[in-house]
Protein backbone atom coordinates (compact mmCIF):
# COMPACT_ATOMS: atom_id res chain seq x y z
CA UNK A 1 0.00 0.00 0.00
CA UNK A 2 1.67 2.98 -1.34
CA UNK A 3 0.27 6.85 -0.82
CA UNK A 4 0.43 9.03 -4.33
CA UNK A 5 1.25 12.25 -4.41
CA UNK A 6 -2.57 13.76 -4.91
CA UNK A 7 -2.43 17.34 -7.18
CA UNK A 8 -5.79 17.31 -7.00
CA UNK A 9 -7.40 20.83 -7.27
CA UNK A 10 -10.22 19.27 -5.10
CA UNK A 11 -11.38 17.32 -2.95
CA UNK A 12 -7.72 17.89 -2.46
CA UNK A 13 -4.60 16.01 0.05
CA UNK A 14 -5.19 16.38 3.46
CA UNK A 15 -2.38 15.87 6.26
CA UNK A 16 -1.14 11.90 6.64
CA UNK A 17 -1.17 12.72 10.24
CA UNK A 18 -4.41 13.80 10.43
CA UNK A 19 -5.95 10.81 8.26
CA UNK A 20 -4.17 8.35 10.80
CA UNK A 21 -5.56 10.06 13.81
CA UNK A 22 -8.91 9.83 12.29
CA UNK A 23 -8.52 6.19 11.63
CA UNK A 24 -7.21 5.52 14.99
CA UNK A 25 -10.34 6.46 16.56
CA UNK A 26 -12.81 5.57 14.23
CA UNK A 27 -14.05 2.73 15.78
CA UNK A 28 -14.37 4.57 19.90
CA UNK A 29 -13.49 8.42 19.64
CA UNK A 30 -11.70 9.49 22.67
CA UNK A 31 -13.36 6.32 25.01
CA UNK A 32 -16.97 7.01 23.75
CA UNK A 33 -17.03 3.63 22.37
CA UNK A 34 -18.24 4.96 19.36
CA UNK A 35 -17.25 7.09 16.15
CA UNK A 36 -17.76 10.42 15.87
CA UNK A 37 -20.28 9.72 12.66
CA UNK A 38 -22.37 7.80 15.37
CA UNK A 39 -22.79 10.18 17.84
CA UNK A 40 -25.37 12.66 18.82
CA UNK A 41 -24.45 16.35 18.02
CA UNK A 42 -26.03 17.10 21.12
CA UNK A 43 -23.58 15.08 23.10
CA UNK A 44 -20.70 16.14 25.30
CA UNK A 45 -18.12 15.09 22.97
CA UNK A 46 -19.24 16.31 19.86
CA UNK A 47 -20.04 19.69 21.98
CA UNK A 48 -16.29 19.50 22.82
CA UNK A 49 -15.21 18.78 19.05
CA UNK A 50 -17.14 21.60 17.64
CA UNK A 51 -15.85 24.18 20.66
CA UNK A 52 -12.83 23.08 20.32
CA UNK A 53 -12.37 23.49 16.37
CA UNK A 54 -14.27 26.83 16.46
CA UNK A 55 -11.69 28.21 18.73
CA UNK A 56 -8.52 27.08 17.17
CA UNK A 57 -9.85 28.40 13.85
CA UNK A 58 -9.91 31.95 15.70
CA UNK A 59 -6.69 31.79 16.88
CA UNK A 60 -5.30 30.32 13.65
CA UNK A 61 -7.08 33.71 11.80
CA UNK A 62 -6.71 35.84 14.90
CA UNK A 63 -10.77 36.60 13.82
CA UNK A 64 -12.02 39.33 16.28
CA UNK A 65 -14.71 38.78 18.26
CA UNK A 66 -17.45 41.03 16.35
CA UNK A 67 -17.18 37.71 13.77
CA UNK A 68 -19.16 34.93 14.09
CA UNK A 69 -17.56 31.48 12.51
CA UNK A 70 -20.20 29.06 10.62
CA UNK A 71 -19.73 25.01 9.75
CA UNK A 72 -22.60 25.66 7.55
CA UNK A 73 -23.91 22.28 4.71
CA UNK A 74 -23.86 22.78 0.71
CA UNK A 75 -20.09 23.37 -0.17
CA UNK A 76 -19.00 26.64 -1.34
CA UNK A 77 -21.74 26.71 -3.85
CA UNK A 78 -24.76 27.46 -2.00
CA UNK A 79 -23.49 30.58 -0.61
CA UNK A 80 -23.77 32.14 -4.32
CA UNK A 81 -27.11 31.97 -3.42
CA UNK A 82 -26.90 32.73 0.34
CA UNK A 83 -24.86 35.56 0.21
CA UNK A 84 -27.64 37.74 -1.97
CA UNK A 85 -30.34 36.21 -0.28
CA UNK A 86 -28.92 37.65 3.40
CA UNK A 87 -26.87 41.23 2.19
CA UNK A 88 -29.04 42.27 -1.13
CA UNK A 89 -30.94 44.48 1.16
CA UNK A 90 -30.96 47.42 -1.97
CA UNK A 91 -30.82 44.62 -4.21
CA UNK A 92 -27.78 45.78 -6.17
CA UNK A 93 -24.06 44.13 -5.86
CA UNK A 94 -21.01 44.63 -7.88
CA UNK A 95 -19.24 41.48 -8.52
CA UNK A 96 -15.20 41.55 -9.86
CA UNK A 97 -15.45 38.47 -12.31
CA UNK A 98 -11.66 36.89 -12.31
CA UNK A 99 -12.63 33.22 -13.21
CA UNK A 100 -15.57 30.59 -13.37
CA UNK A 101 -16.51 30.71 -9.56
CA UNK A 102 -16.76 34.49 -10.00
CA UNK A 103 -18.90 34.33 -12.80
CA UNK A 104 -21.06 31.58 -11.24
CA UNK A 105 -21.56 33.48 -8.11
CA UNK A 106 -22.49 36.50 -9.97
CA UNK A 107 -25.30 34.86 -12.12
CA UNK A 108 -26.58 33.38 -8.94
CA UNK A 109 -26.60 36.68 -7.33
CA UNK A 110 -28.62 38.21 -10.66
CA UNK A 111 -31.76 36.04 -9.60
CA UNK A 112 -31.96 38.33 -6.47
CA UNK A 113 -31.02 41.71 -7.82
CA UNK A 114 -28.91 44.06 -10.10
CA UNK A 115 -25.64 42.75 -10.50
CA UNK A 116 -22.74 45.07 -11.76
CA UNK A 117 -19.77 43.56 -13.02
CA UNK A 118 -17.55 46.28 -12.23
CA UNK A 119 -14.40 44.63 -13.25
CA UNK A 120 -13.74 41.23 -15.43
CA UNK A 121 -10.32 39.63 -16.78
CA UNK A 122 -12.62 36.88 -18.67
CA UNK A 123 -10.75 38.84 -21.93
CA UNK A 124 -7.43 36.97 -21.88
CA UNK A 125 -9.05 33.69 -19.96
CA UNK A 126 -8.87 34.75 -16.76
CA UNK A 127 -5.41 35.04 -16.69
CA UNK A 128 -4.59 37.69 -14.91
CA UNK A 129 -6.45 39.97 -11.65
CA UNK A 130 -7.44 43.17 -13.30
CA UNK A 131 -6.62 46.16 -11.55
CA UNK A 132 -8.78 46.95 -8.61
CA UNK A 133 -7.29 50.24 -7.23
CA UNK A 134 -10.08 52.49 -8.26
CA UNK A 135 -12.89 50.84 -9.70
CA UNK A 136 -16.56 52.25 -10.42
CA UNK A 137 -18.13 50.79 -7.01
CA UNK A 138 -22.21 51.20 -7.23
CA UNK A 139 -23.42 54.03 -5.06
CA UNK A 140 -25.86 51.70 -4.06
CA UNK A 141 -23.67 48.31 -3.60
CA UNK A 142 -25.19 46.06 -0.78
CA UNK A 143 -21.62 44.29 -0.90
CA UNK A 144 -18.56 43.68 -3.75
CA UNK A 145 -17.54 40.66 -4.24
CA UNK A 146 -13.86 38.58 -4.96
CA UNK A 147 -12.90 34.77 -5.32
CA UNK A 148 -9.89 35.76 -4.29
CA UNK A 149 -8.08 32.60 -5.56
CA UNK A 150 -8.86 31.49 -8.81
CA UNK A 151 -8.57 27.47 -8.71
CA UNK A 152 -9.06 27.00 -11.71
CA UNK A 153 -6.97 29.95 -13.68
CA UNK A 154 -4.24 29.68 -11.03
CA UNK A 155 -4.38 33.61 -10.31
CA UNK A 156 -4.67 35.44 -6.50
CA UNK A 157 -5.61 38.66 -5.25
CA UNK A 158 -2.25 39.71 -4.14
CA UNK A 159 -3.84 42.96 -2.90
CA UNK A 160 -7.70 43.32 -1.69
CA UNK A 161 -9.68 45.95 -4.09
CA UNK A 162 -10.41 49.23 -2.90
CA UNK A 163 -14.26 48.63 -1.94
CA UNK A 164 -14.89 52.40 -1.53
CA UNK A 165 -16.24 51.67 2.16
CA UNK A 166 -18.65 48.84 0.88
CA UNK A 167 -18.57 45.27 2.29
CA UNK A 168 -16.15 43.14 0.56
CA UNK A 169 -17.50 39.09 0.71
CA UNK A 170 -14.47 36.91 -0.53
CA UNK A 171 -14.84 33.32 -1.75
CA UNK A 172 -11.48 31.67 -0.50
CA UNK A 173 -12.15 28.09 -0.99
CA UNK A 174 -8.98 27.51 -2.45
CA UNK A 175 -7.00 29.80 -0.58
CA UNK A 176 -8.42 29.13 2.96
CA UNK A 177 -5.84 29.19 5.86
CA UNK A 178 -2.60 29.21 3.53
CA UNK A 179 -1.61 32.48 4.83
CA UNK A 180 -2.40 35.36 7.42
CA UNK A 181 -5.60 37.40 6.59
CA UNK A 182 -7.08 40.54 8.19
CA UNK A 183 -10.26 39.45 9.02
CA UNK A 184 -11.56 42.91 9.94
CA UNK A 185 -11.29 44.07 5.99
CA UNK A 186 -13.86 41.64 5.22
CA UNK A 187 -17.50 41.48 5.95
CA UNK A 188 -17.97 38.05 4.91
CA UNK A 189 -14.79 35.26 3.89
CA UNK A 190 -16.06 31.73 3.60
CA UNK A 191 -15.13 28.90 1.89
CA UNK A 192 -15.65 25.37 0.70
CA UNK A 193 -13.15 23.32 2.68
CA UNK A 194 -12.66 20.20 0.35
CA UNK A 195 -9.39 22.39 -0.93
CA UNK A 196 -7.43 23.12 1.76
CA UNK A 197 -9.10 21.94 4.82
CA UNK A 198 -11.29 18.73 4.77
CA UNK A 199 -13.68 16.86 3.52
CA UNK A 200 -16.12 17.86 0.97
CA UNK A 201 -19.87 18.92 1.55
CA UNK A 202 -18.84 21.63 4.03
CA UNK A 203 -18.65 25.30 4.09
CA UNK A 204 -17.13 27.78 6.78
CA UNK A 205 -18.51 31.65 7.10
CA UNK A 206 -16.82 33.62 8.87
CA UNK A 207 -19.31 36.86 9.08
CA UNK A 208 -19.21 40.15 10.90
CA UNK A 209 -22.07 40.08 13.51
CA UNK A 210 -23.87 43.44 12.04
CA UNK A 211 -24.89 41.72 8.78
CA UNK A 212 -26.81 39.05 10.46
CA UNK A 213 -30.56 40.05 10.34
CA UNK A 214 -33.94 39.04 10.11
CA UNK A 215 -34.24 41.61 7.20
CA UNK A 216 -33.20 38.83 4.26
CA UNK A 217 -35.22 38.90 1.31
CA UNK A 218 -38.62 37.68 0.88
CA UNK A 219 -39.02 33.73 0.54
CA UNK A 220 -35.73 33.00 2.02
CA UNK A 221 -35.66 29.41 3.42
CA UNK A 222 -34.73 29.48 7.43
CA UNK A 223 -32.03 27.02 6.63
CA UNK A 224 -30.56 29.76 4.09
CA UNK A 225 -30.62 32.25 6.91
CA UNK A 226 -26.98 33.30 8.01
CA UNK A 227 -29.28 34.51 11.65
CA UNK A 228 -30.49 30.70 12.26
CA UNK A 229 -26.95 29.37 12.37
CA UNK A 230 -25.44 32.48 14.19
CA UNK A 231 -28.32 31.84 16.69
CA UNK A 232 -28.02 28.32 16.97
CA UNK A 233 -24.34 28.33 16.66
CA UNK A 234 -24.09 25.58 13.85
CA UNK A 235 -26.42 23.53 15.24
CA UNK A 236 -29.85 24.54 14.17
CA UNK A 237 -30.31 21.11 12.77
CA UNK A 238 -27.59 18.34 12.52
CA UNK A 239 -24.13 19.77 10.86
CA UNK A 240 -21.94 18.01 9.00
CA UNK A 241 -20.74 16.82 12.22
CA UNK A 242 -17.68 13.93 10.89
CA UNK A 243 -16.52 17.02 8.39
CA UNK A 244 -15.95 19.41 11.10
CA UNK A 245 -14.32 16.86 13.10
CA UNK A 246 -11.82 16.40 10.16
CA UNK A 247 -11.15 20.48 10.13
CA UNK A 248 -11.38 20.19 13.63
CA UNK A 249 -7.92 18.02 13.53
CA UNK A 250 -6.22 20.26 10.19
CA UNK A 251 -6.41 23.33 12.50
CA UNK A 252 -4.51 21.37 15.33
CA UNK A 253 -1.89 20.53 12.81
CA UNK A 254 -1.76 23.90 11.30
CA UNK A 255 -1.11 25.00 14.97
CA UNK A 256 1.45 22.41 15.52
CA UNK A 257 3.21 23.51 11.75
CA UNK A 258 3.40 27.35 13.65
CA UNK A 259 0.27 28.72 12.19
CA UNK A 260 -0.52 30.45 9.16
CA UNK A 261 2.86 32.46 9.20
CA UNK A 262 4.68 29.70 8.91
CA UNK A 263 2.46 28.07 6.54
CA UNK A 264 2.92 30.81 4.24
CA UNK A 265 6.70 30.54 4.28
CA UNK A 266 6.40 26.88 3.39
CA UNK A 267 3.60 27.05 0.47
CA UNK A 268 6.10 30.30 -0.49
CA UNK A 269 8.62 27.97 -0.74
CA UNK A 270 6.80 24.90 -2.57
CA UNK A 271 5.47 27.24 -5.04
CA UNK A 272 9.34 28.85 -6.07
CA UNK A 273 10.40 25.78 -6.75
CA UNK A 274 7.97 25.10 -9.53
CA UNK A 275 7.89 28.62 -10.77
CA UNK A 276 11.25 28.71 -10.92
CA UNK A 277 11.55 25.78 -12.64
CA UNK A 278 8.45 26.84 -15.34
CA UNK A 279 10.11 29.91 -15.70
CA UNK A 280 13.62 28.56 -17.07
CA UNK A 281 11.96 25.31 -19.17
CA UNK A 282 11.79 25.00 -22.77
CA UNK A 283 9.07 22.84 -22.63
CA UNK A 284 6.73 23.89 -19.95
CA UNK A 285 5.26 27.28 -19.50
CA UNK A 286 3.04 28.75 -16.45
CA UNK A 287 -0.36 30.20 -17.60
CA UNK A 288 -0.62 33.41 -15.89
CA UNK A 289 0.94 36.87 -15.24
CA UNK A 290 3.53 36.53 -12.85
CA UNK A 291 2.68 39.04 -10.45
CA UNK A 292 -1.02 37.44 -10.13
CA UNK A 293 0.64 33.75 -9.94
CA UNK A 294 -1.28 31.61 -7.05
CA UNK A 295 0.16 29.97 -4.48
CA UNK A 296 -2.07 26.96 -4.44
CA UNK A 297 -2.85 26.40 -8.32
CA UNK A 298 -0.40 26.10 -10.20
CA UNK A 299 -1.36 25.84 -14.35
CA UNK A 300 1.19 24.88 -16.91
CA UNK A 301 0.89 23.67 -20.44
CA UNK A 302 3.47 22.77 -22.92
CA UNK A 303 1.36 24.11 -26.16
CA UNK A 304 0.77 21.10 -27.31
CA UNK A 305 -2.26 19.18 -26.24
CA UNK A 306 -1.17 15.55 -27.22
CA UNK A 307 2.10 15.98 -25.14
CA UNK A 308 -0.15 17.75 -21.94
CA UNK A 309 -2.00 14.52 -22.04
CA UNK A 310 1.09 12.24 -22.53
CA UNK A 311 2.28 14.29 -19.52
CA UNK A 312 -0.03 13.74 -17.37
CA UNK A 313 -0.30 9.97 -18.09
CA UNK A 314 3.49 9.31 -17.53
CA UNK A 315 3.10 11.44 -14.20
CA UNK A 316 0.39 9.02 -12.89
CA UNK A 317 2.15 6.22 -13.67
CA UNK A 318 4.99 7.62 -11.46
CA UNK A 319 2.93 8.44 -8.48
CA UNK A 320 2.11 11.72 -9.51
CA UNK A 321 -1.67 12.08 -9.75
CA UNK A 322 -4.59 14.09 -11.10
CA UNK A 323 -1.94 17.02 -12.86
CA UNK A 324 -4.77 17.23 -15.96
CA UNK A 325 -5.72 20.90 -16.16
CA UNK A 326 -9.48 22.20 -15.55
CA UNK A 327 -11.00 21.44 -19.14
CA UNK A 328 -11.50 25.31 -19.83
CA UNK A 329 -7.54 25.89 -19.58
CA UNK A 330 -6.60 22.41 -20.85
CA UNK A 331 -2.68 21.44 -20.08
CA UNK A 332 -2.11 20.77 -16.33
CA UNK A 333 -2.61 22.16 -12.96
CA UNK A 334 -0.92 21.46 -9.79
CA UNK A 335 -2.76 22.22 -6.76
CA UNK A 336 -0.39 22.45 -4.36
CA UNK A 337 -2.47 23.00 -1.02
CA UNK A 338 -1.17 23.06 2.62
CA UNK A 339 -0.89 19.37 2.83
CA UNK A 340 1.27 19.02 -0.19
CA UNK A 341 4.62 18.11 1.55
CA UNK A 342 8.04 19.99 -0.18
CA UNK A 343 9.07 16.22 -1.34
CA UNK A 344 5.83 16.03 -3.36
CA UNK A 345 6.80 19.38 -5.25
CA UNK A 346 10.31 18.10 -5.91
CA UNK A 347 9.33 14.38 -6.83
CA UNK A 348 7.25 16.58 -9.55
CA UNK A 349 9.97 19.21 -10.57
CA UNK A 350 12.53 16.34 -10.97
CA UNK A 351 10.04 14.24 -13.28
CA UNK A 352 9.06 17.37 -15.35
CA UNK A 353 12.49 17.57 -15.72
CA UNK A 354 13.16 14.46 -16.31
CA UNK A 355 10.51 14.34 -18.99
CA UNK A 356 11.44 17.49 -20.68
CA UNK A 357 15.00 16.51 -21.77
CA UNK A 358 13.33 13.11 -23.27
CA UNK A 359 10.70 15.34 -25.09
CA UNK A 360 12.39 18.64 -26.87
C1 LIG B 1 -14.28 24.42 -5.61
C2 LIG B 1 -14.68 25.83 -5.51
C3 LIG B 1 -16.04 26.21 -5.36
C4 LIG B 1 -17.15 25.20 -5.34
O1 LIG B 1 -17.14 24.46 -4.18
P1 LIG B 1 -18.32 23.42 -3.86
O2 LIG B 1 -18.07 23.08 -2.43
O3 LIG B 1 -18.17 22.28 -4.79
O4 LIG B 1 -19.61 24.14 -4.05
C5 LIG B 1 -16.32 27.54 -5.23
N1 LIG B 1 -15.35 28.47 -5.27
C6 LIG B 1 -14.05 28.15 -5.42
C7 LIG B 1 -13.02 29.22 -5.45
C8 LIG B 1 -13.68 26.82 -5.55
O5 LIG B 1 -12.39 26.50 -5.71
Amino acid sequence: MGRVYNFSAGPAVLPEEVLKSAAEEMLDYNGTGMSVMEMSHRSKAFEEIIGTAEADLRELMNIPDNYKVLFLQGGASQQFAMIPMNLMKNRVADYIVTGQWAKKAASEAAKYGKVNKIASSEDKTFSYIPDCSDLPVSEDADYVYICENNTIYGTKFKELPNTKGKILVADVSSCFLSEPVDVTKYGIIYGGVQKNIGPAGMVIVIIREDLITEDVLPGTPTMLTYKTHADAKSLYNTPPAYGIYICGKVFKWLKAMGGLEAMKERNEKKAALLYDFLDQSRLFKGTVEKKDRSLMNVPFVTGDADLDARFVKEAKAAGLENLKGHRSVGGMRASIYNAMPYEGVEALVAFMKKFEEENL
